[in-house]
């Protein structure tokens, strides 16, 4: 049995009579993140409560027994998955049985690690019941608490030994545990409140900023905060010499008022723009973006161009999702259904088509056909990443790699297969200078996606 792909979010609330209000305002800001099911687990007296919801959290969150939490301590978390794997039992936060112990988590565990886990977990008697890989963290943090460890050396021990992405909260005893995998893969933060008696903790800082933290700092790399309900926390380190956070979050994933660990995410996407700016081919007559999610590198590009910026693709925000659509026709109509080139910009224009990425290329191929058809004489695409030609195992949704076109064809030959007039992708080398240029050092992140060279095993 293999783990189960998804990109999530978590947040939890400590030390106030709304936590989950508050929980609910930051799932709904980290909802981009994942949209399939959404989940909040509460703690009062020892005891915790687990209810979880398909669909968005807007659509679920005024029930009576969402509205009705009165705990001063609950945690919440998105989920995204692929086809077919988008059912309750797999949805999070999970607890345990007895109401002690639960966890939600964003990342992925890799699959070698997964199954040899899940098998140990069977032969000492604590055997998961779904295919969720948070829901195996609990069972292997349960079987170390009943071995006589204390929470924080049972999370310590997953860390030491569970492979992969993992930035997880858990509730135990009346206390928020908030804790990263020690190459710090997926991102999370935590603020406060009231002084600094409310604890917040997020997967980005979009978040707390709605949730109204006064303060905020980055939780890094293999460390453990135990927030207390007395207003203290501890802290705990675990550390390795090796960092690999995902760079895909702050080209894609991230909400752009986000700061991604002193990267201020719309920048970072303006800067990764205005590298195509010196080599814009001759008389094009604008920029344009495919929205949203290429709307700043679109900006920073015509910025630093001087080439007018403008918006000639409307996006539909009613449509389902194309990305993770069970078949490539399904993913086909609703690609259609959320871009429309408009004709009253692009027709008799030279064009400079931005986006993040090409994966499939089923969004960029359906867009190049219909702006030809609405006008457009040439159209040079540039996409500010590189090519993604090796899945991710840690937590991004990546097909697999016999779908990524990068993984069967050259650049020219995705220029012609996609139609257009001319293809430019961002090297690694200028993502890394990107990265420079905010003071980060480049070997810090992970780039698998584009090179192949997984920081794990897998
Ligand atoms: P493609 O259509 O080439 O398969 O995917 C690229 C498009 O999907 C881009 O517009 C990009 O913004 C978006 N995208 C890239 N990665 C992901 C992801 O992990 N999930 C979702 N939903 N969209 C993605
Ligand atoms: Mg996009």
């Amino acid at each position: 049995m293999s783990s189960l792909k998804h990109e999530c979010a978590v947040c939890g609330v400590m030390n106030t009579p709304d936590a989950a209000d508050l929980v609910v305002t930051g799932l709904i800001a980290l909802q981009h993140r994942g949209h399939e099911w959404w989940g909040i687990a509460h703690e009062d007296s020892g005891c915790i409560t687990v209810h979880k919801y398909p669909g968005l959290v807007k659509d679920s969150c005024e029930r009576p027994e969402i509205v009705g939490i009165t705990s001063s301590l609950a945690m919440g978390h998105d989920r995204y998955s692929t086809a077919g794997a988008s059912t309750a039992i797999n949805a999070q936060p999970h607890a345990i049985t007895d109401g002690r112990l639960a966890i939600c988590a964003n990342g992925d565990i890799v699959p070698s690690s997964y199954e040899s886990w899940h098998r140990k977990m069977i032969e000492v008697g604590c055997p998961p019941i779904s295919q969720n890989d948070a829901e195996l963290m609990l069972r292997i943090l349960e079987h170390r608490l009943k071995q006589g460890d204390d929470i924080v050396d049972a999370i310590r021990f997953v860390q030491d030994n569970v492979i992969g992405a993992f930035s997880a909260l858990v509730i135990f005893e009346g206390e928020l545990i908030a804790f990263r995998d020690k190459l710090g893969m997926r991102p999370m933060v935590y603020g406060t409140a009231n002084d600094g008696k409310v604890f917040m903790v997020a997967s980005e800082t979009c978040a707390l900023n709605i949730m109204e933290a006064d303060a905020y700092d980055y939780i890094r790399a293999g460390e453990i905060y135990v927030f207390h309900n007395d207003g203290t926390y501890d802290r705990y380190d675990n550390p390795s010499d090796k960092h690999a956070h995902c760079i895909f979050d702050v080209i894609y994933f991230s909400r752009p008022d986000s700061d991604d660990y002193g990267i201020p995410v719309c920048e970072f996407r303006k800067r990764s723009g205005a590298e195509f700016a010196t080599d814009l081919p001759e008389g094009v007559d604008l920029i344009m973006p495919v929205p949203d999610s290429s709307n700043y590198a679109a900006i920073g590009l015509a910025q630093a161009s001087g080439v007018p910026f403008d918006m000639g693709i409307v996006r539909s925000h009613y449509t389902g999702r194309s990305f993770t659509a069970p078949d490539q026709k399904t993913r086909k109509a609703v690609a259609k259904q959320k871009h429309t080139p408009n004709p009253y910009v692009v027709k008799g224009k030279k064009l400079v088509v931005v986006d993040d990425s090409i994966v499939r290329a089923t969004t960029i191929r359906e867009l190049i056909a219909r702006l030809f058809k609405a006008g457009a004489l040439e159209i040079h695409v540039r996409i500010v990443s590189p090519p993604v030609a090796f899945s991710c195992y840690y937590g991004i949704d990546t097909p697999r790699r016999e779908e990524l076109i990068a993984a069967r064809l050259s650049i020219p030959e995705i220029c012609q297969e996609i139609g257009a007039t001319s293809l430019k992708f961002l090297t690694i080398e200028q993502l890394h200078s990107v990265v420079a240029s905010f003071g980060k050092p480049p070997e810090h992140h992970c780039y698998a996606c584009f090179t192949g060279d997984y920081p794990t095993p897998l």
